[in-house]
């Protein structure tokens, strides 16, 4: 059997902050522990918001705390036709269509509805579901738009997906930080309606990219905050739509700021640098994160 297959995936769009110390730590702990790899991922495909310098703060904070990873780092930015052959996959399947309708639009949509006392529903994330206009345009009328050079993203269309589907989905949740015992979780990708798939002038996104690279580089054990547990619905939809292994995954505590609230990148205090540049220790950082 090979071995297991670990990764930490942050996004250079801000500085790492204890949190990301925590999840990294435990990944290669894990790893560590049961005979895996470690790999690193470097999750840059919104290119607007993520820099090469902080790309470069996030591999030095890494070094500092002692973790090691396997080379190459995948940079997502580097791998577009990859994620450009998963998407046509799906649009040769008829599970994608061009969504058109602006943020100021699909407020209006939504406000239009919630006056007539319609209650409109929301994702996990609290964000409204995206209207099922778009999915109503004749194909003609999607070309005229396309050829007009409307711009669009890329949707789920999320009834059809699941209709294609044998049975009911489900992931393998491990229970505690040792990834001592584990459970079967029933995915509800509905919850999120018809997910953003890829952009006009990004072919993707990041349930996309996060699923495509899992499968790419073999990776056995998801192990990331929290945060992200209820997406993982939306990203094992697409691990069967495209054909992918599922990973198990483990989505660990978040690490709170004193206010009680998970960490932000803008939050300075509890940003590895700034703990770093004021004496800490890697030892001090492990400690805070409650991880020896
Ligand atoms: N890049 C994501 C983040 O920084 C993590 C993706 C994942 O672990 O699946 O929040």
């Amino acid at each position: 059997m090979s071995a297991p297959v670990f990764r930490f995936a942050p996004s250079p769009n801000g500085e790492l902050h204890l949190g990301h110390a925590y999840s990294a730590l435990l990944n290669e702990q894990l790893a560590a522990a049961i005979g895996g790899r470690l790999l690193l991922r470097i999750e840059d495909i919104d290119t607007t918001r993520c820099t090469p310098e902080f790309e470069a703060g996030i591999l030095r904070d890494l070094s500092w705390l002692g973790i090691r990873w396997e080379e190459p780092v995948r940079r997502q930015s580097e791998h577009f036709d990859a994620y450009r052959d998963m998407l046509e996959r799906l649009s040769r399947d008829d599970l994608v269509y061009p969504a058109f309708m602006s943020r100021g639009e699909i407020r209006a949509h939504i406000a239009e509805s919630e006056a007539k006392g319609r209650h409109w529903p929301r994702d996990p994330d609290g964000v409204p579901i995206y209207p099922a206009t778009d999915k109503q345009l004749s194909s003609s009328e999607r070309k005229r738009r396309i050829t007009e050079g409307a711009p669009f993203s890329w949707r789920l269309d999320m009834q059809a997906a699941l209709s294609s589907l044998p049975a009911p989905l489900a992931w393998t949740e491990f229970t505690d930080e040792g990834l001592g015992g584990s459970r079967a979780v029933e995915a509800r990708p509905q919850e999120w309606g018809d997910v953003v798939i890829a952009r006009r002038e990004i072919p993707t996104s990041y349930h996309l990219s996060v699923v495509t690279d899992d499968a790419l580089q073999g990776v056995s054990h998801v192990v990331r905050g929290r945060d992200l547990y209820a997406a993982t619905s939306v990203q094992r939809l697409l691990q069967e739509l495209l054909g992918l292994p599922a990973p198990a995954y483990f989505h660990h505590r978040l690490i709170l700021g004193p206010d009680g609230r998970k960490l932000s990148k803008s939050l300075g205090d509890s940003g590895l640098a700034a703990l770093r540049d004021g004496g800490a220790t890697p030892a001090d950082i492990r400690r805070m994160v409650k991880l020896w």
